[in-house]
């Protein structure tokens, strides 16, 4: 039993363990998908804002070139210059509009071009017909590279920050480019290797060891956003202010059932009821013999619990409780069904053997045990007069239904015995009403004998009241010749204690049985071994 409660205290700390551990784990780990999931969505909602954004630049910019071939002006006239720097004031993202003529820069939104300019060399095609030059020196303004975009005659110089003109953190970073990878523009230098993997790729979000990443793709465009990955660390610690409290409620709920749980394993009832499923009951046999001849007439049936080390505990100690409980119930089915199995063969041979077997208050009340008796019975040839019944007086709390249950019990053919008569106090009239065959006399009554005078007068009167009673008697916790030879004196037929035998295990029982009807015989002169 040792081992069961170590076993169970160790399944617990276990259990205890991995109800702390896992919902606090799980909760770490669904902050940071969630920390993860958010943080990409951002970067998502940045390229899609980028990819929109970098289209209307290039619209407008389309937009702008379209406007310029109507109406037709005279090349670089004074309203033709004029109507470019209109243009260019108008168009946000442009900076500049130049006219060429055969490859060579005539004139620009700023006058006539002096020098010897070409047209810049051409990058790339867009899908609705702009050329674009993505490096560009501009002639006139001296400032940063800028890019440009041909169209019918027409260039439009752009500051490439206008593709990239919307508003992120500081530590977000963004490129455009072209579907063929090439790079258009850039904010807060995202990291060259990726973006150019990235441009190749499909994916539209993941992370590297280092970065999270989006991507947005429309009409002939790439916008990759990135961040480093190190920026997690603020939004996993807001969504561990939330997750992890709720992952430690989780955690102190589980530890609680565990341990609840538990205890109740461990409680005293939690082990009776355990000891229920796994059959641990045993039962042994205390003859029953009659006192002027010695021989063995019955048994009685007194259940142990065996422990899984093999201890026995006393039936007082765990009675009680299984009455309280109602475990005592299936007790009393797997005491007939040992009976059963154990002397059924026995009982067979020798048809004036009997066993006698406890009723608990509630197998009296509800007379369930009769109809357990009955079902287990068929077809054992075993008979029911073999099958005593003992009920005591606690037993009969509901006199009607006790009435009815020992009622129906001898139509079947059981013989009732009251157990421990004497220490109830019901008087003798209450008892004459009820259907019964024997009376049990209490041990403490025969202790008595021999003892005191004051007392063994009432043990006397005990006896007289059951002769009165006209039924068989039975004396328990017989342990001296003396009481045997008072209790033959008065005529009390039966006896049971340990002067005769202490309850024994079924072979030894079947054994002591056999011994004492053989030596009986050979006292007779009869052969010996006729009945072994
Ligand atoms: P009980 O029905 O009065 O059973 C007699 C008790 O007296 C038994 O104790 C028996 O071992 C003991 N006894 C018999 N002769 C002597 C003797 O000479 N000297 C001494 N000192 N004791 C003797 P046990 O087996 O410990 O059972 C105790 C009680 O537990 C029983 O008292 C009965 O009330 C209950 N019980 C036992 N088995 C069952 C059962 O299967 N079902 C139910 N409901 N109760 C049971
Ligand atoms: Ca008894
Ligand atoms: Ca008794």
């Amino acid at each position: 039993m040792e081992l069961r409660r170590s076993r169970v205290i160790a399944a617990a700390i276990l259990l205890g363990l991995l109800g702390a551990i896992v919902p606090i784990a799980a909760m770490a780990y669904i902050s940071w998908t969630i920390a993860v999931e958010k943080q990409q969505d951002n970067l998502e909602r940045v390229a899609e804002q980028t990819i929109m954004r970098a289209g209307r630049t290039f619209e407008d910019a389309k937009l702008a070139l379209d406007s310029l071939a109507y109406p037709r002006l005279a090349p670089c006239s004074p309203q033709h210059i004029a109507r470019m720097r209109v243009i260019a004031f108008n168009t946000p993202s442009v900076a500049e509009v130049g006219y060429i003529e055969n490859g060579r820069l005539k004139c620009t939104s700023w006058g006539v071009e002096e020098g010897e300019v070409d047209k810049a060399p051409i990058d790339y095609v867009t899908p609705d017909g702009l050329e674009v030059t993505t490096h560009v020196q501009p002639a006139a303004s001296m400032g940063n590279p800028v890019m440009a975009l041909h169209y019918g005659g027409y260039s439009v110089l752009m500051d490439p920050a206008r593709f990239v003109d919307i508003l992120v953190e500081d530590d977000i970073s963004l490129a455009l480019a072209n579907q063929d990878g090439l790079l258009i523009s850039k904010l807060n230098s995202p990291d060259p290797a990726l973006v150019e993997t990235l441009s190749s790729g499909e994916p539209r979000k993941g992370m590297t060891s280092s970065s999270f990443y989006a991507v947005a793709r429309d009409r002939g465009l790439i916008a990759i956003a990135m961040e480093p990955r190190a920026n997690l660390a603020a939004k996993l610690r807001e969504e561990q202010f939330l997750l992890l409290p709720v992952g430690a409620f989780i955690a102190i709920f589980i530890v609680g059932i565990v341990a609840w749980l538990s205890r109740k394993r461990l409680s005293p009832l939690g082990e009776l009821s355990i000891a229920v499923r796994k059959r641990e009951f045993i039962v042994h046999y205390q003859p029953i013999v009659e006192l002027k001849t010695g021989t063995c007439i019955g048994a009685e049936a007194l259940v142990r619990w065996q422990r899984p080390d093999g201890s026995l505990v006393r039936p007082d100690l765990f009675i009680p409780l299984a009455e309280e409980s109602g475990l005592i119930l299936p007790i009393t089915d797997q005491v007939i069904e040992a009976i059963i199995a154990e002397l059924g063969a026995l009982l067979r041979m020798d048809r004036s053997l009997h066993v006698a077997v406890n009723l608990s208050a509630a197998d009296v009340t509800s007379g369930r045990a009769l109809d357990v008796l009955e079902d287990r019975l068929a077809g054992t040839e075993i008979e029911s007069r073999q099958i005593w019944l003992e009920a005591t007086e606690r037993g009969f709390i509901d006199i009607d239904a006790a009435r009815a249950t020992l009622a129906r019990a001898r139509e079947r053919g059981h013989a009732v015995a009251i157990d421990d008569f004497g220490t109830g106090y019901s008087s003798l009239q209450y008892l004459q009403g009820l259907p019964m065959d024997a009376l049990k006399i209490d041990k403490s009554f025969i202790d008595t004998i021999g003892r005191n005078s004051a007392t063994s007068s009432v043990t006397s009167h005990i006896i007289e009241m059951a002769k009165t009673l006209d039924l068989h008697i039975v004396a328990e916790g017989v342990e001296t010749e003396e009481q045997a030879d008072y209790l033959k004196a008065r005529d009390v037929n039966f006896g049971q204690g340990w002067l005769f035998s202490k309850p024994l295990p079924a072979p030894d029982f079947i054994r002591y049985y056999r011994n004492a009807k053989a030596s009986r015989e050979d006292g007779r002169g009869n052969i010996r071994g006729v009945a072994a």
